[in-house]
C-alpha cells in the first residue's frame, strides 16, 4: 500500500547503528545429544518452540568442531566462543597420572584440590574452565545478570561459570548448587514436585501418531534380553535414573528456571540479563534407547511442547527475549537397529580396544608388567600407566600406536608430540573438511590430553557390552556427534536459513553483539553471525 513505501524505505536504508535495542533477556538453550540429523528428521513435525525457533535464523550444520563430542567440551564451547583447545575442558575426565590422590580421574566439573574429593564423589567447581564466559562478559560491560539450570552439572558450570548469580544442577537428590551459594525456596519446591513425579507408579504414555512405525522393541546384543525401541518411557516408580531419560525432566529444569526467573526479575532490568537452560533428557533418553526409536520420537515431541509452553510464558509477561538453541554434540543409533535399517556396517567397537585389553596385550609383547595403558574407554585420550619407566615409554607409546593403528576400528591415533607439533585448524577452513587431525587439535590441552588420542572409524559404537540404560553413546569425531543445529529467534526479525556450516563457538560472540558487548576476537575462536537477513547487520553497530 502506498502509505507504507516511505516506512519500508526508510526500512531498508537504516544505518545498522539503528539496529534494535539489545534484547531485555538473552536465552541459551543447550538441548543434550541433539544431533542436526534428529533435528532434520523432526523439523517438520515440530509445532511449539522448535517450530517457532525455525522462524528466525536456522544454521543447520552448526559445529561442535573438535573431535571429543562429549557433553563437558561441548557445553563450554557454548558460551566462552572458543574451542576445547582454548577453554581446556577436552573432555568429560581426563588422567593426571601425577594427582596427589588414588583417583588419578579428574572430572570437567570437579575441584580436586577438596580434601577427599574423587572424580566419582566431588566438589562441584568451574576451576578447569578457562577464558570467559558469556555472563562474565554482560556483567563486566555494567549490567545483566545470569541464572543457569541445568539437568547436569557439568552443563550448568560450563554454560555459567563461577559467577553466576544462580546456577542449579539436577544431583542426585535433586537440584543443587556450589558449596555456600543459598538455594532461595523455589529449589526445595522444584525438588519435591520432582519427588513426586518420580514417585509415581509405572503407567505407559500415550504414544503419538507419528511414533508409532518407531514403536518395536530391538534387543541388544549381549545385554541378556535388554531392548530398546519401544520403552514408551514408563512413569519412574521410584526410580531416580530412569526419571532423567524422561520429558519430565526436562519439563522441571524449565519450571524452575521460570520460577528463579520471575523471582530476579530477568528481563526487566537496564542491561541484557542472561538464562541458560541445559535440557538432558534428550541425552538420558539416547544413551538408554539410542535415537530411532519411539522414547526419542516421544522425547523430542514432548521437548517442543514444553518450550513453546515457555516461549508462550514470557510473550505473556511482556518481555524481550532472544533465544540460541544448540546442543553440546549429536549422537548416534545403537548399532543392533542400525544394522536392520541398512548400515550394515554398524557394530559395538571390539573389547580388544579397551587401554587396559590393548595395554595388557602389549605388556606381554614387550615382557613387561601390566597396566602400561590406562584411560576410560576404547577410543580417545589414552595415557601411558605412571608405572611404565621412562625409559621405556617411548618404546610402550611406539607399540600402542602401531596397534592401535593396525586395527580394522580404528581411523586414526594421534601421538601428543603430534598433536602438539600441529597447527591449529586455519581460521578460514570450513569445519565440515576439516581434517582428522585438525579435529584432534581443537580437542588437545598439552597438559590434559592423552599421549595418544585414538579416533574410531564411522559407525563405530564406542559401547562393547550393551547394558539397560546404556545402549549408545557419542564422543566420535564425526558428523553424527559433531553436527548440530544453530538456531536464533527474537520476536520480529525476519527468518533464514543458512546451509553452510558454522560453529557453535560463534554463538557467544553473537549474543554479546546483540547485547552490545564487545568482544575481543583474538580472545575468543568465534565469530559473530550476522542475523539481520538483509543489509543490516546484528555484528556490526557494536
Ligand atoms: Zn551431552
Amino acid at each position: 500500500m502506498r502509505f507504507l513505501i516511505p516506512a519500508l524505505l526508510a526500512l531498508s536504508a537504516a544505518p545498522a547503528s539503528a539496529a534494535a535495542p539489545p534484547p531485555k533477556l538473552l536465552i541459551m538453550i543447550s538441548v543434550d545429544q541433539l544431533s542436526a540429523d534428529l533435528f532434520a528428521q523432526y523439523r517438520r513435525h515440530f509445532t511449539g518452540g522448535l517450530a517457532r525457533l525455525q522462524e528466525g535464523a536456522v544454521f543447520p550444520s552448526g559445529y561442535q568442531s573438535h573431535a571429543a563430542s562429549e557433553t563437558c567440551p561441548g557445553h563450554a564451547t557454548l558460551l566462552t566462543g572458543s574451542r576445547p583447545a582454548r577453554t581446556g575442558i577436552i573432555a568429560n575426565s581426563w588422567i593426571d597420572p601425577a594427582a596427589p590422590r588414588a583417583d588419578k580421574n579428574i572430572y570437567c566439573a570437579e575441584d580436586e584440590s577438596v580434601a577427599g574429593s574423587t572424580s566419582l564423589r566431588y566438589t562441584p567447581s568451574a576451576i578447569h574452565l578457562r577464558g570467559r564466559v558469556l555472563g562474565d562478559r554482560l556483567r563486566a560491560s555494567g549490567g545483566g545478570r545470569t541464572l543457569v539450570v541445568a539437568g547436569k552439572d557439568r552443563s550448568a558450570i560450563m554454560m555459567g561459570g563461577a559467577n553466576a548469580d544462580a546456577i542449579f544442577w539436577w544431583g542426585s537428590a535433586g537440584f543443587a548448587t556450589y558449596a555456600g551459594h543459598a538455594a532461595p525456596p523455589a529449589v526445595a519446591e522444584a525438588n519435591r514436585a520432582a519427588d513426586a513425579v518420580i514417585a509415581r507408579p509405572a503407567a505407559a504414555r500415550p504414544l503419538p501418531t507419528l511414533c508409532r512405525a518407531r514403536d518395536r522393541a530391538v534387543p541388544l546384543d549381549g545385554a541378556g534380553g535388554v531392548t530398546v525401541g519401544s520403552g514408551r518411557l514408563v512413569s519412574t516408580a521410584g526410580d531416580r535414573s530412569l526419571y532423567r531419560a524422561t520429558p519430565g525432566f526436562d519439563a522441571a529444569v524449565i519450571a524452575l528456571a521460570d520460577a528463579l526467573r520471575r523471582e530476579m526479575r530477568l528481563g526487566r532490568g537496564e542491561g541484557s540479563d542472561l538464562l541458560a537452560l541445559g535440557l538432558a533428557a534428550s541425552d538420558y533418553v539416547g544413551h538408554a534407547f539410542g535415537t530411532q526409536g519411539a522414547e526419542m520420537c516421544i522425547q523430542l515431541l514432548a521437548l517442543d511442547a514444553l518450550l513453546g509452553e515457555f516461549f508462550a510464558r514470557l510473550d505473556a509477561e511482556g518481555i524481550d527475549y532472544a533465544v540460541a538453541l544448540s546442543a553440546d554434540h549429536g549422537g548416534l543409533d545403537a548399532p543392533e537397529r542400525a544394522r536392520e535399517q541398512g548400515a550394515t556396517a554398524a557394530a559395538r567397537v571390539d573389547p580388544a580396544l579397551a587401554p587396559a585389553a590393548m595395554g595388557a596385550a602389549i605388556a606381554g609383547r614387550l615382557g613387561l608388567a601390566a597396566p602400561v595403558l590406562v584411560g576410560e574407554a576404547p577410543f580417545g585420550d589414552i595415557y601411558l600407566a605412571p608405572a611404565v619407566s621412562r625409559r621405556r615409554r617411548d618404546r610402550v607409546l611406539r607399540a600402542a600406536v602401531a596397534a592401535y593403528r593396525a586395527h580394522p576400528q580404528v581411523a586414526a591415533a594421534f601421538t601428543r608430540a603430534e598433536l602438539a607439533a600441529a597447527p591449529a585448524p586455519a581460521p578460514s577452513a570450513s569445519p565440515e573438511a576439516w581434517s582428522l587431525l585438525d579435529r584432534a587439535k581443537a580437542s588437545f590441552d598439552p597438559a590434559r590430553s592423552g599421549d595418544l588420542v585414538v579416533l574410531l572409524k564411522p559407525g563405530i559404537m564406542p559401547i562393547a557390552v550393551p547394558s539397560r540404560g546404556y545402549s549408545a553413546t557419542h564422543g566420535s569425531a564425526w558428523s553424527y556427534d559433531r553436527r548440530v543445529p544453530v538456531l536464533f529467534w527474537r520476536k520480529g526479525m525476519a527468518g533464514f536459513e543458512q546451509p553452510l556450516p558454522v560453529e557453535t563457538v560463534d554463538i557467544m560472540p553473537t549474543l554479546a553483539a546483540l547485547a552490545g558487548v564487545r568482544v575481543d576476537p583474538a580472545e575468543i575462536d568465534g565469530r559473530c553471525l550476522d542475523l539481520d537477513a538483509g543489509p543490516g547487520d546484528t555484528c556490526a553497530a557494536r
